[in-house]
């Protein structure tokens, strides 16, 4: 009955996700406290307390027929306002509400922004590894993802690779950094060269080529380490924002899409995005999140709370001999699988009640990804198993 594409999206349903029930069977079995779910991307640490004061004032002292009605598709204007004010004290720029469209979450971003761009046929280019739901979103118009390998030690893109992958009909680049799965965040250096030669193949083909910019991480990093603003860098950028990290507030689905006033078609990209995000059925982001997040546009996450996180895991594993590349950003540690088959790696380190997820789902076996945006006790606790596991595979 269903179509024969959702035949094809429900065969490759994200693993992810299946591990994500599992654990909650497996903590039903061994008791919540003895299953390590490193699964999933959801933070644990709770929304700033900010955002349900905002809330509680809006209900309380707002006009419910504003905050809670239909608005403009594009989101409302004195939020959009205020984002564009808030994004110009970062970064001296001089955007206004005619530059964002409220989305539903990223996913809810990246898909508007697809529909708005592709025609059957078009590519987009990922490096991978990447976040798996990029070929649904893709796929969703038609579009064909086309997949361009980091470097295998540092996890970074090879600019040279993606100029070589990009065709006359590449339409976009996506980049995520700080990224998920690896945890990498990408250069100044390497985004300049991107751009250096995007802005060649521009030339070459006579085309647009869009960068788009996936940041839900971009406020979470650790040490010195910059996240560049890519508008900056390369004028057909549109980025996309989501709070459902910054803030955590996944199940919130609410971030913005950013289309600096510079990019090609910059009037049809607009109208064409306002016009996706309502007849994909979002109509508008969530109008009463729309009105928090924008009086907590200076609200941070407890980044500690994953550093510490970060710290503990690292020194349990190197400690037990396992190879990783140490996370620069996001809450995700990019794992090397002692075996080169990273699957049985996965289902031995399940058998530990330790949950990760296989490289291969996003596209690039060997590695594993492990989500560290859980409790200091189950990071604390989960190192004994990896341990024996190392023990096991003879890594010390
Ligand atoms: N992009 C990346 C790289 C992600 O990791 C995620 C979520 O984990 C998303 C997009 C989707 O985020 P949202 O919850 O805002 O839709």
């Amino acid at each position: 009955m269903i179509s024969e594409k959702m035949k094809g999206y429900v065969a490759n349903s994200s693993v992810i996700r299946a591990m994500f029930e599992e654990g909650k069977k497996m903590a039903a079995i061994y008791g919540a406290d003895h299953v390590y779910d490193f699964s999933l991307g959801n933070p644990n640490v709770p929304a700033p307390e900010a955002v349900k004061e905002a809330i509680k004032d809006i209900l309380d002292n707002e006009d419910p027929l504003l905050v809670h009605g239909y608005m403009s598709n594009s989101g409302y204007e004195d939020v959009r306002g205020a984002v564009a004010e808030h994004l110009n004290g970062l970064y001296g720029t001089k955007y206004a509400a005619e530059n964002l469209l409220m989305i539903v979450g990223a996913a809810g971003g990246m898909n508007v922004f697809f529909k708005t761009l592709l025609n059957p046929g078009d590519e987009v280019v990922t490096f991978s590894p990447f976040f798996t739901e990029y070929r649904s979103y893709v796929g969703n118009y038609d579009g064909k993802l086309v997949e361009v390998p980091t470097d295998p030690v540092t996890f970074e893109p090879d600019p040279e690779k993606l100029a070589a992958a990009v065709t006359a009909k590449t339409k976009a680049v996506i980049i995520n950094s700080p990224n998920n799965p690896t945890g990498v965040v990408y250069s100044k250096e390497v985004i300049a060269r991107i751009a250096e030669l995007l802005e060649e193949k521009q030339k070459e083909f006579g085309t647009t080529i869009f960068i788009f910019s996936d940041e839900p991480y971009r406020e979470i990093v650790y040490g010195d380490y910059e996240v560049p603003w890519l508008p900056s860098f390369y004028r057909n950028t549109v980025v996309g924002y989501s709070y459902s990290k910054s803030l955590s507030l996944p199940g919130e689905r609410i971030g913005w899409l950013l289309f600096p006033s510079e990019i090609d078609d910059f009037s049809d990209m607009t109208a064409g995005a306002n016009v996706a995000n309502r007849i994909l059925g979002f109509v508008n982001a969530p109008s009463l999140m729309q009105r928090a997040v924008a009086r907590c546009l200076d609200e941070k996450t407890d980044v500690g709370y994953y550093a510490e996180n970060r710290k503990m895991l690292m020194e349990g594993l190197a400690a037990a001999g396992y190879t990783f590349v140490e996370p620069q950003g996001a809450f995700y540690l990019w794992l090397k699988s002692p075996e080169a088959d990273e699957k049985a790696f996965v289902a031995k380190a399940k058998e530990k009640q330790i949950l990760i997820v296989p490289g291969s789902s996003f596209g690039c076996a060997g590695w594993t990804r492990v989500a560290y945006c859980v409790s200091h006790d189950t990071v604390r606790n989960s190192l004994p198993g990896f341990k024996a596991l190392a023990e096991e595979y003879g890594l010390r």
